[in-house]
Parts: structure tokens; C-alpha cells; sequence
């Protein structure tokens, strides 16, 4: 039988290895050397453990997730898409720091997504299921590995792959503390971040934990009306809703939420969207995200959407600015590859890699 350690913290790990008949303590040296190792071509009879637990290791430890793709855009902006158990697939990506030796990772929370965003490539091949916590840790793991060779360090993360992470909250916030611990995988709560595409009562479940982590909401229009267009989950939550539960998450942490944009032509990018955001924005702590549309084809309701012009672009930044809210274009990462969230996945499925 085959062991995931990602699966594993470290309780349950001591449980295993009392179990097998060995000192529980040695866990920790064995979650250690795993997460030191980013999970990858470990020797365990390297690691000061019983020569039996060596070997048992080294006949039972395996991954859950192995590199199905890898897809390098001239940035420096890499696509992971990783194999699971089951056969399904799952996309991480990481993204150069314009500070030289970091990078920034993206999670996938689910494989495929429910929540019906109609510009998103990821949820055109619907939901297949939630991803565990230990396919969770093993992205991290994947995109550390890559970092490491490339001799860089994954400074930061964000939930923002596929699926909407407050639908699986549990795994997600397992995945946290392992990934945020210490001695495990040792990045600070602060360099973490958890995306929604607006659920008040997800963000509400987010804050009660209390965990010193940051929210992205990805807004993406000012006014319930075209929100509901272009996010079903507009049609069930105001866009006041989410951001009174929005302000609560960031009241007790004091930092400033980021709210993410997607600028698509003729849809939300006029002067009196971005004068209606700023409108909606003033006085709350928020940083504005402004991303570059990827196209990703025709839609679930059958448009073609397309990036904003550069000038509707650049007057949507000024007019935000000139309103006082603190606003940055996110260049799009990679757009050489497919860079959009779900497009390699989709492509993957169209083409077996040869
Ligand atoms: S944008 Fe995010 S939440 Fe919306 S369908 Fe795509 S993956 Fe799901």
C-alpha cells in the first residue's frame, strides 16, 4: 500500500508510524526530510531512521500528484498540469517576482469548477470533485520543486487556480496550516492568499479561523446587474453582501483586501464602471487588481469575450486613481501559453501530451 506523506500531519503521521511498530517521534524527522526534500527522490536511509522504517519508506512513499505537463512561457510564467490518483488533472502555475530570485505559486482548490463563471475556461469542463489537502500541499510542493531549479524561492502564494477555494474550505485550510508550518513547509501566513468570486458566508467561514492569511475577491464588475452576467453566483449575493462580509475579514487583520478585475471589452471596462467601482471602493482598505482577459473561446452562454482596448485600460486605471483607490495593472502572466486558468487542462484533454 502506497504512503502520500503530503496526506499527512504530523498526528496522524506519529499514528502510522506507532502502528508500523517504530517510535512516533520518528515522524517528525520524516515529515521534515519530506518537505525539506519538496517531496522529491528522497533516500530515506539517509535520514537517521531504523533501517527497517528506511526501507519500508522506501517500498511505500509515493506522491499524489505527478507531472502530467509542463508548459514554459518566454516570461517565465510556468504551467504545471499534474496528474492525480484518479487519472483527473489539476493546473498549478508559478510566476516569476519582478524581484529576481522569488517567485509567486497558484493553487487549484477542485478539479474543475461549479461555479459557472461565464469568461472561465476552467468551469466549461464542470466539477469533477474537491482536491484533498495532500493534493493541495503536493502543488506547493510541485511549484517549490521547479522554484528550487531554477534557483529561486516560492515566496508567496494565492488560491486562485481552479475552483472556488471557500467550496472546499476544509482541505484548503488543512493544506494552510501544513504549508504555513514552521516545520513543514515554512511559508509565513502573510505570504498567503485565499480567492473568492464573492461567497459571504465562505469569507465569513475564512475569518472565523482567525488565521492571519489575506482575501482576494474577485469582483470583476461594480453593479449587481452586470455582475449577474457574467457570475451566476451574482444572481444569489449582492455585491454589498460581499463586501460587508469582505470588511469584516478585513477588520480583524487591518490589511487591505485585493480586489480582482478582469477588464473585458464592452462588458465592464467603461468610465462609468470604473467611476462606479471607485464609488463602491471609497473608504474601504482595498488594493484593485486590474488583469488582462486571456481569451479562452466561446463561452458557456456562447460570447466570445475579449480583452480591454489599451486606452479604455489605461482610462479605467486613471479614473480609479484620480478617486484616491489604490490601483496596479497585473500584466498577464504568460499569454504565449495557455495562461488562463483551465486552458491547459482543456487542451491536455483535447491532445494527450505524445
Ligand atoms: S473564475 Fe474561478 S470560480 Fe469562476 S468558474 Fe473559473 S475557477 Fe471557478
Amino acid at each position: 500500500m502506497s504512503l502520500l506523506l503530503a496526506d499527512f500531519d504530523r498526528p496522524r503521521l506519529r499514528e502510522r508510524i506507532a502502528a508500523w511498530g517504530f517510535k512516533a517521534s520518528h515522524a517528525d524527522t520524516l515529515l521534515r526530510a519530506y518537505y525539506a526534500a519538496d517531496g522529491a527522490n528522497i533516500d530515506w536511509t539517509g535520514h537517521g531512521l531504523p533501517h527497517a522504517l528506511a526501507e519500508q519508506l522506501q517500498r511505500e512513499v509515493s506522491e499524489p500528484a505527478t507531472l502530467a505537463r509542463r508548459q514554459v512561457a518566454p516570461d517565465g510564467t510556468t504551467k504545471l498540469l499534474l496528474r492525480l490518483e484518479d487519472g483527473l488533472t489539476v493546473e498549478s502555475v508559478m510566476m516569476p517576482d519582478h524581484r529576481g530570485e522569488r517567485v509567486a505559486g497558484c493553487l487549484s482548490s477542485q478539479v474543475g469548477c461549479a461555479m459557472g463563471c461565464d469568461f472561465c475556461a476552467t468551469t466549461r469542463s464542470g466539477f469533477q470533485r474537491n482536491l484533498t489537502a495532500g493534493e493541495i500541499v503536493a502543488q506547493f510542493l510541485a511549484l517549490r520543486r521547479e522554484a528550487r531549479a531554477l534557483g529561486r524561492r516560492l515566496h508567496t502564494l494565492v488560491f486562485m487556480g481552479m475552483g472556488e477555494p471557500m467550496l472546499n474550505l476544509p482541505a484548503v485550510l488543512e493544506a494552510i496550516y501544513r504549508i504555513a508550518s514552521n516545520g513543514l513547509g515554512g511559508i509565513g501566513w502573510r505570504q498567503i492568499t485565499v480567492s473568492t468570486v464573492g461567497l459571504p458566508a465562505g469569507i465569513d467561514a475564512l475569518d472565523a479561523t482567525g488565521l492571519n492569511i489575506n482575501l482576494a475577491v474577485s469582483l470583476h464588475a461594480p453593479d449587481d446587474a452586470t455582475r449577474a452576467q457574467l457570475l451566476p453566483v451574482g444572481r444569489r449575493h449582492k455585491v454589498e453582501e460581499i463586501l460587508a462580509a469582505m470588511d469584516r475579514f478585513q477588520a480583524r487583520r487591518g490589511r487591505p483586501t485585493i480586489i480582482q478585475y478582469c477588464l473585458l471589452r464592452g462588458i465592464n471596462d467603461s468610465p462609468d464602471h470604473a467611476r462606479a467601482l471607485a464609488t463602491l471602493l471609497g473608504g474601504r482598505r482595498v488594493h484593485v487588481n486590474l488583469l488582462t482577459y486571456n481569451p479562452t473561446g466561446t463561452s458557456l452562454r456562447g460570447l466570445d469575450y475579449l480583452p480591454s482596448t489599451e486606452e479604455a485600460a489605461a482610462a479605467f486605471f486613471h479614473e480609479l486613481r484620480i478617486h484616491g483607490v489604490v490601483t496596479h495593472f497585473r500584466r498577464s502572466r504568460g499569454p504565449e501559453i495557455d495562461a488562463a486558468c483551465g486552458q491547459l487542462r482543456r487542451r491536455a484533454a483535447e491532445a494527450p501530451a505524445g
